[in-house]
């Protein structure tokens, strides 16, 4: 079973709640913390400037209560990641009720941001108080004492005989006595459960389709956790999804990083670029399993340019296989159009492209090749 290696030690966001490991060299990465807008991607050099240029450039009409990163648009959060008050804010709202009580803002950002666990009515007024929001916030944040026994028990999933429902079950009895981390353990099940379904193999009786839920799931649960393991594991299934704008804070697994940033310029700019290889690296000191077809892509991805030209057979057949999800398909055509725009060969590059001239995250780069398809053979 593949693994993908990464580094435990690197604090991905602002936090200090990463396992720092002492005696590992530290590698130079690229740490500057950026912050992209969600809606328009425009990127910003501070949370605080961001959040003006989101509600000044995108007005929103409705009271909505914006918590770290996300826009809470469901009537129920889960809060898994220790907030500041200033990153706890109410939009639009003219008042503000927490737990029935009138409250200003400010004082309903400082009692949530206090709490480490507990359950809160927020109810959000609008101007003339014509519409109201309610929430219930629910703040489950891990020690990190259970963050860290969560780790170590997911690290010895790592052996060669790969992981399995059983070996799966072990690591969920393993982490009873982790209960304030109980939302990270099931997010690195669900992964785990996702990927063996993906694979079809460790005893699953999942569908590939029931994977693909499960994936989706790991990664709302883990998106949420400021620690780098889940901040790998979800920008692992970003990579699954095709989701590839979101490339913020993993470099502690470089060629995953690399990955991502040439599928996601390809996709905003519709052209072909030489693949980043990071180079120079410390050895990375963890390892997350990985789905085979993953796996087989970032192979690929790290190779010199003329050694995966002698792939593009073996990319063609991927391209084409039924027990490969479609999201991994498109990467793969997306990868052979490349191979043969990168050797002049317009006519196979469009005749690639035109398979995925439908899928809504390459459409750009399939239509250039077309039209270039086109003009050459005039
Ligand atoms: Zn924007």
């Amino acid at each position: 079973m593949p693994f993908l290696p990464y580094y435990d030690h690197i604090d991905p966001g602002q936090g200090g709640s990463s396992m720092v490991i002492p005696e590992w060299p530290k590698p130079v990465l690229d740490r500057t913390e950026v912050f992209a807008c969600q809606v328009c991607g425009e990127i910003f050099s501070s949370y605080e400037d961001r959040f003006q240029h989101r509600f000044e450039a995108h007005p929103y009409p409705r009271p909505l209560l914006v918590l770290g990163t996300q826009e809470v648009n469901t009537p129920r959060f889960v809060i898994t990641t220790a907030l500041s008050a200033e990153e706890i804010r109410p939009v639009n709202a003219a008042a503000c009720r927490l737990d029935g009580k009138l409250v200003t803002a400010r004082a309903l950002a400082r009692h949530i941001a206090v709490a480490r666990s507990g359950f809160f009515k927020v109810e959000l007024i609008g101007a003339g108080g014509k519409i109201s929001v309610d929430y219930e916030i629910s703040v489950e944040i891990a020690s990190d004492e259970h963050a860290v026994l969560v780790e170590q028990e997911f690290a010895r999933l790592y052996s060669p005989g790969g992981v399995s429902v059983a070996s799966i079950s072990t690591f969920i009895r393993a982490t009873v006595k982790a209960r304030t981390a109980q939302r990270y353990v099931e997010g690195l099940a669900a992964y785990l459960y996702g990927i063996l379904a993906k694979d079809q193999r460790g005893e699953t009786t999942l569908s590939q389709e029931q994977g693909r839920a499960r994936l989706n799931e790991a990664s709302q649960m883990l998106l949420e956790i400021d620690r780098p393991l889940a901040v790998v594991v979800a920008g692992i299934v970003s990579f699954q999804s095709n989701a590839f704008s979101r490339s913020e804070r993993l470099s502690a697994v470089p060629r995953l990083l690399a990955a991502m940033r040439w599928f996601d310029s390809v996709r905003t700019r519709g052209l072909v670029i030489p693949v980043a290889r990071p180079d120079g690296y410390a050895a990375p000191n963890a390892r997350v399993p990985l789905d085979g077809a993953t796996d087989e892509i970032l192979a690929w991805m790290d190779l010199p340019a003329a050694r995966l030209r002698d792939l593009a057979k073996q990319i063609g057949k991927r391209s084409q296989q039924d027990d490969w999800l479609p999201e991994d398909r498109i990467k793969a055509k997306v990868l052979l159009a490349a191979i043969h725009e990168s050797e002049g060969d317009v006519a196979n590059a469009a005749e690639v492209a035109r398979s995925f001239r439908h899928d809504p995250v390459f459409s750009r780069l399939a239509e250039r090749l077309i039209s270039e398809g086109k003009e050459s053979s005039q």
